[in-house]
């Protein structure tokens, strides 16, 4: 049904051959990451050889590639594990075999998602953090509700980087080659059985970029790559790193994504009802569109092309940083993309487009502007941010006032399925009735968590931070081994943290903005909390940008509370921040802190995920908490914006560490004759209630369907 069903279907047959009889259902998941939100999916794979699932990053390919023939053999003679494989696969055959959601969209026209980068798994290492989580998060979501879309975006070569911090808490990057060869993914071949490729004009170059295949159970995601050996060594590398520092790099990447993406498309024959741009990044696509459109018009009707364009194009905007909506000075732009410019019909307009005021020539270009003067429809992720968003943008649109700025917002959600593991998984599945993740949205599917008793909650909570804690003193001593710590510091890992101790966590990329260094800015206090009577642990982890040396630093400054005794054993910073991480971070940790400085967190997700876990949040009053907090579902930072930087931090930082000490401590050590922490558990069942249907991608995706991709 889809272009490369049939790469696919020999890749599966090939694997298949090589493995026991009753192991062959494994070969589809190996090209299918649907298995990775099945409640039994991961177990299940990973019980042939856990060794193999940790080495090569929980990727069913490989490892039932590199696996032992002996493995193999053991798992085909083991009939409890045959049959869990046997039921998992029927409930993926069946899930496939779901009619497609009835609408506007077929697979023939489908919605297609189109972004730099995609979150899916840690195994398929192409995206670096909330962008690309969201956008994986999108297309696990429409496989669920079986609405038919494609995805579009990129294949790097060499991903996102690695972290590892020195004995200084300084921050060096590595990168390392992805192979995808390896990944669950195809090369999708053309009628003549060569690989399908497509061209873009970079520079002087004609870039050809071939086309790998991941399915996201039914949705399948098109990922363009310039390792071709028509390309120059140039060329070759355009698609090497996400986020490459190189801005003309990044502009060749643009330019791929969109342009090539629209021409990869259509050379697959897939003809999209509606495109959507995740970020201003694929919005170049949009003069190939122009492109296509002029070619069935009759010439000299532009106005008529531009609007057929428009009608199908729709754009989410999701950064109130001006660093993430970054513009270009004439010359850089046309020297990169000049061909595309053409493809406008004059450079000039090409130019205008992405402009603040098309006709200020002196203005460099954009391409959120482009993508926002390009669609017909444009969002934010948040309530909050719809708002800052209008602002920022009004002067797109002279003569409207803020609140009349076309840009709405839908809030962010996260995939249920694939955040909410293990314990409380088990729990919820048990409580919330058959079925119930298909009816995630809804406040009434979640009614039944007020009734769990609290012994109940308590016990999938004491069990999720056992796991998280088992985790944290395991690579809590490699990361400072490795980095050449003294070998009692490092052990001090081992006896330090506690299953039964208050665990706080803070995660994610480490933009300035986030304000990890208001941990920091209190040391004393800091140092009493992980010290003091009742004491905390803490769990840090996030990357910074390697151009970002201010974020490096925060980094550094963290690392110079490490010299307290008390903190070794009651705070660690875990190295090389990605979704599999998270999800371990999400489902244990007990709190949930977030700190941006609003109003620049545009949604954030994390706490979302942390909230399914059982966890609670304190955040500061932006993003989504701004609509998610009710003022007893978890604890907030006041929101206002103040332009003294320092002062507010001042403020915030002391925020942070009164509702600690007064309020969340207390809390989590008042106990009932079991040793229930009555009072905990009551707002964790009031934070399920409340947030577990709002910020569902569930939820999120149907107002996208409902609301935006339908109105054309
Ligand atoms: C969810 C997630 C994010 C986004 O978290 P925020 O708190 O929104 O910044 C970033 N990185 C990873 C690996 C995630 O899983």
């Amino acid at each position: 049904m889809f272009a490369g069903d049939a790469d696919i279907e020999r890749a599966v047959a090939e694997l298949g051959l090589a493995l026991p009889e009753r192991l062959k259902p494994l070969a589809q998941m190996a090209y299918d990451y649907r298995w990775s939100w099945s409640a039994d999916g991961a177990a299940v794979i990973r019980a042939i050889d856990p060794d193999c699932w940790e080495r090569t990053h929980a990727n069913p390919r490989r490892l039932l590639t590199e696996t032992g023939r002996r493995q193999l053999e053991q798992a085909d003679r083991d009939s409890a594990l045959t049959d869990r494989i046997e039921r998992l696969s029927s409930e993926l055959r069946n899930d496939r075999q779901r009619p497609w959601r009835e609408g506007a969209f077929s697979p023939q026209h489908p919605v297609a998602f189109c972004c730099a980068e995609f979150g899916l798994h840690g195994s398929l290492p192409i995206y670096s953090g909330g962008l690309g989580i969201l956008a994986g998060d999108i297309l696990k979501e429409a496989s669920d509700l079986a609405l038919p879309m494609v995805g579009v975006g990129l294949m790097y070569r060499t991903g996102y980087f690695h972290q590892r911090i020195d004995v200084t808490g300084f921050q060096h990057e590595y990168w390392l080659d992805a192979d995808p060869e390896r990944l669950p993914c195809v090369r999708v071949t053309g009628a003549d059985g060569q690989p399908l490729t497509v061209t873009v004009p970079i520079g002087d170059e004609d870039v050809v970029a071939q086309v790998w295949r991941v399915d996201v159970g039914r949705v399948p995601l098109y990922l363009l790559d310039t390792d071709r050996p028509e390309n120059s060594p140039l060329g070759r590398w355009v698609t090497s790193r996400l986020y490459e520092s190189n801005r003309a790099i990044r502009l060749a990447q643009y330019a791929v994504l969109g342009v090539g993406g629209v021409r990869a498309l259509r050379a697959m024959g897939i003809q999209p009802g509606v495109y959507h741009l995740n970020e201003g990044h694929p919005a170049l696509g949009v003069f190939e569109l122009l492109a296509q459109a002029r070619a069935e018009q009759p010439t000299g009707h532009d106005d008529l092309a531009w609007r057929r364009v428009r009608g199908q194009v729709v754009v989410t905007t999701h950064t109130p940083v001006a660093a993430g909506n970054e513009t270009y000075p004439r010359d850089e732009l046309l020297a990169m993309l000049g061909r595309i410019a053409d493809l406008a019909g004059d450079r000039e307009r090409f130019l205008s487009m992405g402009r603040i005021d098309p006709d200020n020539r002196d203005q460099p270009s954009g391409l959120t502007a482009l993508a926002l003067r390009a669609s017909r429809h444009a969002n934010g992720v948040s309530q909050r941010h719809g708002q800052v968003a209008r602002g920022m943008w009004q002067p797109m649109f002279p003569g409207r006032a803020v609140e009349g700025v076309p840009i709405d917002h839908v809030t962010n959600g996260v995939h249920v399925p694939t955040w909410l593991q293990g314990p409380m998984r088990e729990l919820l599945d048990r409580h919330l009735g058959p079925g119930w993740l298909t009816r995630a949205d809804q406040t009434e599917t979640w009614a039944p968590v007020n009734d769990i008793p609290a012994a109940e909650i308590w016990a999938a909570r004491c069990a999720a931070r056992r796991q998280l804690v088992e985790m944290i003193t395991g690579r809590a001593i490699g990361d400072r081994l490795r980095r050449g710590e003294p070998l009692d510091y490092a052990s001090a890992a081992n006896n330090g943290f506690d299953n039964g101790r208050l665990t706080i966590g803070f995660a994610r990329r480490l933009a300035t903005y986030k304000r990890l260094h208001l941990v920091a800015l209190a040391p004393e206090r800091a140092i009493a909390l992980v010290g003091g009577e009742r004491p905390v642990q803490f769990v840090f982890a996030g990357k910074a940008h390697p151009a970002d040396h201010e974020a490096k630093e925060v980094v550094r400054r963290l690392f110079a509370l490490k010299g307290f005794p008390s903190v070794s054993g009651r705070a660690a910073f875990l190295e090389d921040y990605d979704m599999a991480l998270a999800g371990q971070l999400v489902r244990g940790c007990d709190l949930w802190v977030n700190l941006p400085r609003p109003p620049l967190e545009a949604s954030g997700t994390s706490g979302m995920k942390s909230v399914l876990g059982g966890g609670l949040q304190l955040s500061v009053l932006d993003g989504w908490w701004a609509e998610a907090y009710d003022g007893g579902n978890g604890w907030a930072i006041d929101g206002h914006v103040d332009a003294d930087h320092q002062a507010q931090d001042q403020r915030d930082a002391n925020a942070l560490f009164e509702l600690l000490e007064r309020q969340v401590v207390p809390m989590f050590h008042e106990r009932d004759a079991e040793g229930v922490p009555q009072r905990w558990v009551a707002m964790i069942r009031r934070s399920l209630v409340t947030n577990g249907p709002r910020f569902s991608a569930t939820r999120m995706l149907r107002e996208y369907a409902d609301r935006i991709y339908c109105n054309g």
